[in-house]
């Protein structure tokens, strides 16, 4: 909500949004303000439908009640303007609508919705009444025995986990309820830690034991499955479309550093290659730290990338030893207290989320996740310091759709 304190007996407030948030704040300030406010509620539709049970639609079990926004409004002292809202002129203070009024406001409520941006691709998503249809058909399959096994997973970072649980408890009810349950495995695939967390570990534990109960599968899978199918295929090709770019740079100058991982208490070495721009060119995992892991480590990044203009390194002997057989000792510099912070600074990221997942287990995982964090963080990593906040936010766009092309 944004606007000015005003003097004067009412203050106008605009709420765009017939949804529960807009109602609900329609109600609020009735009961908090009475007649200090006028407020005028701009709705595209004139009926707010109520939907107790979203999910239980697809399965005949939710229904949907209707309520006049007019009257809704007028019981809140409201008033109703019917039209969708085009356009908020914030300077001016005034919203404009879609059949081209311009209706000024002291105080703007905006409350349109939320709108999907991102699900798991290929699958049949339930967001809403708009997709009703696909997740009926998936039922009408199942009854019909066409369907044996259905997962349902929802993206990590979801906020509320609910719905997924409910579509699987109904599915298996409604499989029960026609006697077409036998044979068919239903599996919840979850990234949360236990079912349900965010009630509580106990919670967690009773759900749990209630999906048993009904027979249902629960996997806590999701993040790990996905990222391991899908994380080296993204890699793969951020990585070609960006070498090719990077390889004609008349400044190519990379910087080589190395830091210790333990990996089941042993340690081992991360050797990682990043460009004069900070950009990650390659990380290699080795149990060594000599002369044949680093000429091991620069082969690789040669093959990839040819040969650089000059290569920064700290003191290590094994830099200077690899150097002379792959004949790069001309080109090798390792003095300076600072000239290689843009190698040792990359390593932070990779620390960060080392430390989330409480380390690795073998030094095969440390090396895929070690190559594709690399990637992708590159990919993400807008140098939000160098740049101005228009800069920042076009490239940061560019780049969310260049990942969602890849994982369409
Ligand atoms: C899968 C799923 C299952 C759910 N199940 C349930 C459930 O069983 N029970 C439950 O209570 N909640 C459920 N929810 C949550 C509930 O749907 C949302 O919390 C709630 O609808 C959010 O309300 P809102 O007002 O923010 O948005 P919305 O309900 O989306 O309302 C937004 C309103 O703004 C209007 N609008 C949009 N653009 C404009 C514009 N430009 N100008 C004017 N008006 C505009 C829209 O027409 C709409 O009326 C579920 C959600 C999901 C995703």
């Amino acid at each position: 909500m944004e606007g000015r304190p005003q003097h004067s007996a009412r203050l106008p407030v605009s709420i765009v949004g017939g949804g529960v948030a807009g109602l609900e704040a329609m109600v609020a300030l009735r009961d908090l303000a009475g007649d200090r406010v006028e407020v005028e509620l701009h709705v595209p539709r004139r009926e707010f439908a109520y939907r107790p049970l979203a999910v239980g639609e697809p399965f005949g079990a939710g229904r949907v009640i209707l309520f006049d926004l007019g009257e809704l409004a007028a019981r809140a002292g409201a008033s109703f303007r019917l039209g969708s809202v085009i356009a908020v002129d914030a300077d001016r203070r005034h919203v404009v609508t879609r059949d081209g009024h311009e209706v000024p406001y002291d105080y703007l409520l905006f409350s349109p919705g939320a709108r999907m941006l991102w699900a798991v691709p290929g699958a049949v998503t339930f967001w809403g009444v708009a997709d009703e249809g696909g997740v009926a058909d998936v039922v009408r399959r199942l009854r019909e025995r066409e369907l044996r096994r259905v997962v349902f997973t929802m993206p990590g970072g979801a906020i509320w986990p609910l719905p997924t649980y409910e579509l699987a408890l109904l599915a298996e009810a409604e499989l029960a309820r026609v006697g077409a349950r036998g044979g068919v495995t239903l599996t919840i695939v979850t990234p949360e830690d236990v079912p349900l967390g965010l009630f509580g570990v106990r919670a967690g534990e009773r759900i749990r034991e209630l999906l048993a109960e009904r027979g249902i599968d629960i996997c806590h899978e999701t993040v790990r499955l996905w990222w391991n199918r899908f994380g080296p295929v993204f890699a793969a090709e951020i990585k070609k479309r960006r070498r090719l770019l990077r390889r004609g740079c008349p400044e190519w100058r990379w910087h080589l550093d190395e830091v210790f991982v333990k990996i089941n208490g042993k340690t081992h070495y991360l050797w990682r290659a990043v460009d004069h721009e900070g950009e990650v060119l390659e990380v290699v995992a080795t149990k060594r730290r000599d002369r044949h892991a680093a000429l091991a480590f620069l082969k690789k990044l040669m093959k990839r990338y040819g040969r650089p203009h000059r290569v920064v390194t700290d003191r290590l002997p094994s830099y200077g030893a690899a150097m002379r057989v792959i004949g790069n000792a001309g080109r090798q510099e390792c003095t300076g207290r600072r000239i290689n912070n843009r190698a040792e600074n990359s390593h932070q990221p990779f620390r960060r989320r080392e430390r989330g997942m409480l380390r690795f287990r073998s030094m095969r995982t440390l090396q895929r996740f070690a190559s594709v964090h690399g990637t992708v963080h590159n990919h993400f990593n807008q140098e939000r310091h160098l740049t101005s906040r228009d800069i920042y936010k076009r490239n940061r766009s560019a780049a969310l759709a260049e990942w969602n092309t890849l994982a369409a």
